[in-house]
């Protein structure tokens, strides 16, 4: 017999299948995992399982979309007055002996970690120190001494054609201006802006994949690219923690607030922080 339209008819008890209860839609950052909230308690760091991933990646997208709550004046003063107390003088990570070796560190830096930067430098500026010394290093020499860091055979060619303009143009001094460096070949913005920063002295703030996402994350700076989150950072921060914010930043999130499992159970802005996916503990 044909059915009727629209009238119901009782399942049999065999095939009928308990639907699964539709939950209403919880905010982003309700949807955190039970490990998350466990571990939050606990006070250790949230498990990084696929499902905190997905919650992890639909925040920072949510972030990324500028939808987060800005911060008051109060809230950004009082994030750095406490990553001051927390690190009074923070260091960059890169070693350096001097501005031409800490620029040569820089370029060498793209796309490649500081400790992997680190471990190449040190038998490079044992040799050249200097522009001079660089430029008479000579390219296959300098290629030979960075090969364990990525694009090196790039890298090696605008070292010593920077060396080379170097002593060309600006008499073996590295310039203290952002046109003369990005000037030079293998100098963008952020080495610009890192170099100013800590061979000069200048409040920059050097964007990098690190503050990006901190920038987004936390609502602090949202922008779509490094220079929208730079100059955002540079309206944000107080003057008296300009100097050394970029530092802050950096070391918040290369250590705490990590790309993949941001330790949100030990960050010293946890409360002050819009992130929606943050794992704290209400
Ligand atoms: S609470 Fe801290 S670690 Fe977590 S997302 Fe915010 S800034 Fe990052």
């Amino acid at each position: 017999m044909a059915k009727k339209a629209g009238l119901k008819t009782e399942p049999s008890k065999k095939t009928s299948k308990r639907l699964p209860r539709k939950s209403p839609k919880k905010p982003v950052g309700q949807r955190r995992t039970a490990e998350a909230v466990k571990a939050a308690r606990s006070g250790q760091a949230a498990k990084a399982t696929p499902e905190a991933a997905r919650v992890r990646a639909q925040a920072d997208r949510k972030a990324l979309r500028g939808t987060t709550a800005p911060w008051t004046k109060a809230e950004v003063e009082e994030a750095f007055r406490r990553f001051q107390q927390a690190m009074p003088e923070p260091k960059g990570e890169l070693h350096h002996i001097n501005p031409f070796t800490l620029l040569v560190a820089v370029v060498l830096s793209a796309q490649a970690t500081d400790a992997g930067v680190n471990k190449a430098t040190p038998a490079l500026f044992a040799l050249a120190d200097t522009p001079q010394k660089m430029a008479a290093l000579g390219e296959e020499r300098v290629r030979d001494l960075i090969k364990t860091i990525g694009l090196y055979r790039t890298k090696a060619k605008n070292v010593i054609a920077l060396s080379e303009k170097l002593v060309a143009e600006h008499g073996g001094k590295v310039p203290g201006t952002r046109e003369e460096l990005q000037a030079l070949p293998g100098v963008g913005r952020k080495t610009a802006n890192v170099v100013l920063n800590i061979a000069f002295g200048q409040p920059t703030m050097a964007v990098d994949t690190h503050i990006f996402r901190i920038g987004n994350r936390t609502g602090l700076a949202p922008g779509k690219d490094p220079l929208a989150v730079e100059l955002k950072l540079l309206e944000v921060i107080p003057e008296a923690y300009m100097l050394h914010a970029h530092h802050w930043l950096i070391l918040h999130g290369r250590y705490t607030c990590l790309a993949r499992r941001p330790l949100c159970e030990r960050c010293i802005i946890a409360d002050l922080c819009k992130w929606p996916g943050k794992t704290v503990a209400a």
